[in-house]
């Protein structure tokens, strides 16, 4: 297989989509693939029980926490989050460091005053001191990792009171995280999880059954606490696929080992980047993303060329986001480290052709 670098839907480890081929047609010597199987059957919910135990191993999520496994994307969730968090309030606060947090704050701007709490040139996350935190806001919502920009908070906002809940799609389960900083966590799956579509939602108990009036049931997160996620039809396979992420993720050592691994690859590119005057990241050092690594080439013009000679030696989407262009390199858990090495090889060599 080549190395992919896409930033979403993005690489899945090969074991696990190797597991998934040889489980497909005939699941468990039960004649029929999981995709096939009702939803309510004891196989099936065993599957998604241990998926969301897995998890709750991998990220240790405290017993009051409800783990969800809900559809529609990160992005239903922009207005799931005001929707069901505000309780009864008329604010919030958003932190603005990137495109992803743009679009949550445009959509909470439908249900409630959005207040900023800080807002960046994209290319750095504000400090604690410079956040100018509400008193009177129901929530703070922030994201951790901006996949387009590369830019990472290098600390958990401290709220006091007030839920912090994080759009974490980009960077959850990439190293340890202390749930229980957080009101609500959540994260599209196409990036660290699975297939796109599903959304991981961890939200903590006392937050639940205070949704806004006319908040539709499939959009309420007490409805799917209520329903261990399955009020409807879930996406059965990519919860699945999901499951046997997960339990690959274990067998690599959990998110503490594959966190050392990611630190790695990261620090290796971030430094051949700034070793090389042919390459740049904008990103300010402290909050440089080990997920997304964007880059530009000194000559834009070399773009193209960069793009389709990586693609024939193996090293795909390594187009930036089209809103921003240039490079980037989403280096999320499926990718080696070797696919990290051969990228670095690839631009020294192609720098040393074109520089
Ligand atoms: N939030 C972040 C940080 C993302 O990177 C993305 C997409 O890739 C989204 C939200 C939107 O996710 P989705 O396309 O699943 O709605």
């Amino acid at each position: 297989r080549a190395y992919n670098f896409c930033a979403g839907p993005a690489a899945l480890p090969t074991d696990v989509l190797q597991q998934a081929q040889q489980e497909m047609a005939d699941w468990h010597d039960k004649g029929l693939s999981i995709m096939e199987m009702s939803h309510r059957s004891k196989e099936f919910v065993a599957v998604a029980e241990q998926a969301e135990q897995d998890l709750r191993e991998l990220m240790q999520v405290p017993d009051n926490y409800k783990v969800l496994f809900m559809q529609g994307g990160a992005s239903s969730q922009f207005s799931m989050v005001p929707m069901n968090l505000l309780r009864g309030q008329a604010k919030a606060d958003y932190i603005l460091t990137g495109q992803w947090s743009k679009k949550a704050i445009a959509e909470a701007k439908r249900y409630c005053d959005v207040h900023l709490a800080a807002s960046t040139d994209f290319a750095s996350a504000p400090t604690q001191a410079e956040l100018e935190l509400s008193a009177d806001a129901a929530y703070v919502h922030y994201c951790p990792n901006e996949t387009i920009g590369g830019v990472r908070f290098d600390y958990i906002p401290e709220t006091g009171a007030v839920p912090l809940v994080a759009d974490y799609s980009s960077a959850i389960l990439s190293e340890p995280l202390d749930v229980s900083r957080f009101g609500m966590i959540y994260a599209g799956a196409q990036k660290n999880i699975g297939p796109a579509g599903l959304c991981v939602v961890i939200v903590r108990d006392d937050l639940l059954g205070q949704a806004l009036p006319g908040t539709p049931a499939m959009f309420d997160y007490q409805t799917a606490a209520n329903n261990g996620s399955m009020y409807n039809t879930p996406p059965t396979y990519s919860w699945y696929l999901a499951g046997l992420v997960f339990q690959w993720l274990k067998a690599q050592g959990g998110v503490e080992a594959i966190g050392e691994v990611n630190r790695r690859k990261a620090a290796k590119l971030y430094a051949f980047i700034d070793g090389n005057d042919f390459y740049a990241n904008p990103v300010a050092l402290a909050n440089r993303s080990i997920m997304n690594v964007p880059f530009t080439l000194a000559d834009d013009s070399l773009d193209a060329a960069f793009l389709q000679q990586s693609e024939q030696a193996g090293l795909l989407n390594l187009a930036g986001h089209r809103s921003v262009g240039g490079m980037r390199a989403s280096i999320y858990n499926a990718v080696p480290e070797a696919a990290v090495d051969a990228l670095i090889d690839f631009m020294g060599d192609f720098a040393r052709r074109h520089g």
